[in-house]
């Protein structure tokens, strides 16, 4: 059972930063989002793409779908008729992807690049001068059917808050960066998703619009 208790409380802390909550719901079944959904939560997020197209078949059209795992080029086409906003857009070749599938569907699709700002190898994403010459490449010839609405990281999986801290200084920078640099774009370039139940408190602090809340709300995965 989902802890609504929980959930009002991190929807109220999200209020005076004007941020966006987007509920992980990934492995729990459609019962549980359809309980958070009736609380007034409209954004939810999942990792995996099939789970993902067969909770999109059961539950309300009014839902906005995120994906925040890693997307495998061959599989864009499976969500690209509805999903709300790609948060692991990670390579050039990816992101050609969902251009092509955008188009098919007559539609644009909105990304966030991945960046990777933690210490561990195995994560995905850009590094950080990867991300820039990326972005501003794409702001001189973009990809038809793209918007990169902003960037996406996850922190170092540590007890140390100043590690943590100073990684979401590091994304915070860059994203004033990259948005500065997009101004004269046709990008909206303005959501900076960081922090998942662990460090979302302190990715608000410095400077998250969109946070990432998975087991706070839903309890643990196995
Ligand atoms: C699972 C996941 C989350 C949520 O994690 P919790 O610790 O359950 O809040 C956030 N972001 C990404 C990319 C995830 O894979």
């Amino acid at each position: 059972m989902p802890d609504l208790v929980k959930l009002s409380e991190i929807q109220s802390e999200l209020e005076p930063f004007h941020a966006v909550l987007v509920a992980v719901s990934k492995t729990k079944p459609v019962e549980d989002i359809l309980t958070v959904y009736k609380q007034g939560q409209a954004d939810f997020g999942e990792n995996y793409v099939q789970e993902l197209v067969d909770k999109h078949k059961q539950l309300p059209d009014t839902i906005r779908w995120h994906f925040i795992g890693h997307l495998q080029s061959n599989k864009v086409k499976l969500i690209a008729p509805f999903v709300s906003l790609i948060h692991g857009a990670d390579s050039s070749k990816l992101i050609e992807e969902i251009s092509k599938q955008a188009i098919k569907n007559n539609r644009v699709i909105d990304i966030l690049l991945q960046v990777h700002i933690a210490s561990e190898e195995t994560k995905f994403g850009f590094s950080i001068d990867e991300c820039s010459q990326y972005f501003n490449e794409f702001i001189t010839s973009p990809l038809p059917g793209i918007q990169i609405r902003g960037l996406m990281g996850m922190a170092s999986f540590t007890e140390d808050t100043n590690i943590i801290r100073k990684e979401f200084q590091k994304l915070n920078q860059l994203f004033k960066l990259l948005h500065t640099a997009s101004i004269n774009s046709k990008n909206n370039f303005n959501i900076l998703s960081m922090g998942m139940s662990s460090d979302y408190k302190i990715a608000l602090e410095e400077g998250s619009t969109m946070v990432r809340i998975g087991s706070m709300i839903f309890g643990g995965r196995r």
